[in-house]
C-alpha cells in the first residue's frame, strides 16, 4: 500500500454473470489512475485483465489480485491507516467536505459491488459515496468517482512499459507499436 495511492476492491463477482463488467471495473481502474484493483473470488477471473496489462501497460505500476476474503482485505488496509470508501446508490451524493477529506487522506480504498452488498460494508466503510441516488452502474460510478477524486488529472496518465500505445488523433486511429 502506498501513501495517497487508490486501489478498487471489487467484491460479490458472480463468474458466470459478471465477468465482462469486472474486467471493465477492472480496465476502468486501471485507466483512470489507481495504483491496484483487488477481486473478491479466483485468480482466473484476472486472465483478461492481465493480457490488457501485457500489452497496454502497467505491469510496475498497477497491481492486480485475487482474495478470498473480501472483509479480512478491508480490515487490514483499515489497520495499515488506508481509508475506505464504499461507492453506492444509498450513499451520500459525491462533493463537498467528503470528497475534500478523501483527498487529503491516506492510501484510499474504493469498494464497489456486483449483486446485493452485505450490510458490514456500510458500516465498516468510512465513507458511503453515492453517485447520484439512482441504480445504475459500477463501471460508471467508478469511473465518475475516480474522475472526480483525482480531479480530471489521470486522464492525461501514461504506461512507461506499454507495447502499445495510441496517439489521439482528430480523424482515424494512430497507434504505436513498441518493438520486443
Ligand atoms: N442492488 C445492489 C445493492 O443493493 O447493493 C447494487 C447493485 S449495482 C448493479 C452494483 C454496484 O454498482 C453497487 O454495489 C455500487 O457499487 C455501484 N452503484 C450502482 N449505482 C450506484 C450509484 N448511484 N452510486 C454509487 N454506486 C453505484
Amino acid at each position: 500500500m502506498q501513501e495517497g495511492s487508490i486501489y478498487v476492491l471489487r467484491i460479490g463477482h458472480r463468474p458466470r454473470r459478471d465477468v465482462r463488467i469486472t474486467t471493465h471495473v477492472a480496465l476502468v481502474a486501471r485507466a483512470f489512475g489507481a495504483a491496484g484493483f483487488v477481486l473478491e473470488g479466483g485468480e482466473e477471473n484476472l486472465k483478461s485483465v492481465r493480457k490488457v496489462i501485457g500489452h497496454w501497460g502497467g505491469t510496475d505500476t498497477f497491481s492486480i489480485r485475487a482474495v478470498s476474503d473480501p472483509k479480512r482485505f478491508v480490515r487490514e488496509w483499515k489497520k495499515d491507516g488506508g481509508k475506505v470508501v464504499h461507492l453506492t446508490m444509498y450513499g451520500i451524493n459525491i462533493g463537498g467536505e467528503s470528497l475534500e477529506s478523501m483527498q487529503h487522506h491516506g492510501p484510499v480504498l474504493v469498494v464497489v459491488g456486483a449483486g446485493k452488498v452485505e450490510r458490514w460494508y456500510y458500516e465498516n466503510s468510512d465513507w458511503n459515496i453515492a453517485i447520484g441516488n439512482q441504480p445504475h452502474s459500477e463501471v460508471a460510478a467508478l469511473a465518475i468517482f475516480l474522475d472526480r477524486l483525482s480531479g480530471g488529472l489521470e486522464l492525461s496518465k501514461g504506461f512507461s512499459d506499454a507495447k502499445i500505445s495510441v496517439i489521439g488523433s482528430e480523424h482515424g486511429k494512430n497507434v504505436q507499436k513498441r518493438l520486443p
